[in-house]
């Protein structure tokens, strides 16, 4: 089966319940249970309510993997694999550049728990044999760096961990299954925050872990002592948005790179960060390693801090808010947002200026949305 028809039928169960056309939410915490030779004890926690069994069929079906588990949000995704795989002793690889939920789990919590980890420059994997320990059991990069879009040298990635038998992890959700299959790719592990793409709607919370079954076995254990575990109505609204990601990311692959083409060409733009175009540093790759370039544009204006917030002011579509991935176009200034930690020496150095403005672009009409960007662009003048 092809990717749109798995995000429809995957994971249904069959027979279907009571015949549902719909996939019921089995919201109850715990269930009858007798001990039995070979009952399975279900229970809220231990993620295994018929809901969450469906949805991680679903999940692992889209990258052809073995298995999948979701989580109570995309960090606990990040943070179970992790504390599952790694122990007090061992090490850990990174991409440099990270979400920085991530990065502040690496630098702060591992070490704390007695795990080393080594940040790398995730475009030069021959730099990364000096980096290796005999204590190294995992790499892990994201798909496309926040907010300057850089992809790495992800074929590389795998190719090290294999030659080095490390686990490979990959956070996948700024590409989503629809434009980078990452397990089909030979990574271990694909991990999503599922508040972005996956459920689309900004209306909840959630991650994922798909891959290895033996690793997404382990992962599902450590789940299960953390309480990591997703409720079962967040799985339902998940399983649902997941019907239409295809439907919503192509539209979105589509709609950023017409925003990212008019913006280059507008006076007031000093620089567009988008892989789709040719301008980007990480053009070539990215156009041999997905299959879109996905919704995520940034783009610096002339002007400084005091343009970005006058744009910002003058816009009617987009809402200002954090986040990326719903239906609805996102914009924020990373500076204010996701940066807002970083030391302005250290935010220069990483090129991300006051005037930066990222862009989640949603579904609405491509031409509303040009439109609204070009009347808030003249304003900000
Ligand atoms: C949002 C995000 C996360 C964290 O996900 P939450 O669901 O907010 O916990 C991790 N990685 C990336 C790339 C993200 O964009």
């Amino acid at each position: 089966m092809k990717l749109d028809t798995k995000l429809v039928l995957a994971g249904e169960p069959s027979p279907r319940i009571l015949g549902a056309v719909t996939l019921p939410t089995f919201q109850s915490a715990t269930f009858q249970y007798r001990g039995a030779p070979g009952e399975e004890l279900r229970y809220g926690r231990y993620n295994n309510t018929p809901t969450h069994l469906a949805l991680h069929q679903k999940l692992a079906a889209l990258e052809s993997a073995e298995a999948a588990v979701v989580t109570a949000s995309g960090m606990a995704a990040i943070s179970t694999t992790i504390l599952a795989l790694l122990r007090s002793g061992d090490h850990l690889l990174a991409q440099n550049c990270l979400y920085g939920g991530t990065l502040e789990f690496f630098t702060r919590d591992l070490p704390a728990a007695g795990i080393e980890v080594t940040l790398v420059d995730g475009s030069r994997t021959e730099s990364w044999s000096a980096a290796l320990k005999r204590a190294t059991r995992a790499v892990y990069v994201e798909v496309m760096t926040n907010p300057l879009l850089e992809v790495a040298d992800l074929q590389g990635v795998v190719e090290f961990a294999r030659a080095h038998g490390l686990v490979s992890i990959i956070d996948n959700t700024f590409a989503t299954p629809v434009n980078l299959r990452p397990v089909e790719k030979g990574f271990d592990l694909s991990l999503y925050s599922c508040t972005k793409y996956l459920n689309g709607h900004s209306d909840l919370v959630a991650g994922a872990i798909v891959g290895k079954a033996a690793l997404v076995e382990a992962i599902t254990a450590k789940l299960k002592r953390l309480g990591t575990c997703l409720d079962p109505h967040a799985c339902f609204l998940l399983y649902r948005g997941l019907k239409t990601l295809a439907l919503r990311v192509r539209c979105q692959n589509q709609s950023a790179l017409r925003i990212a083409s008019f913006l280059q060409g507008h006076p007031q733009v000093r620089r567009v960060y988008y892989p789709g175009l040719p301008s980007h540093p990480s053009h070539i790759r990215a156009s041999a390693l997905l299959d879109g370039f996905g919704g995520v544009l940034s783009f610096e204006l002339h002007g400084g801090a005091e343009a970005a917030e006058r744009f910002l002011e003058r816009l009617r579509i987009a809402v200002v808010a954090p986040s990326l991935g719903g239906v609805e176009t996102l914009v924020t200034r990373p500076v204010a947002t996701s940066h807002r930690g970083v030391p302005p020496g250290e935010r220069q150095k990483l090129g991300i200026s006051e005037a930066l403005i990222r862009l989640s672009v949603g579904i609405e009409d491509v031409d509303d949305l040009i439109a609204d960007i070009s009347q808030a662009l003249e304003h900000a003048g």
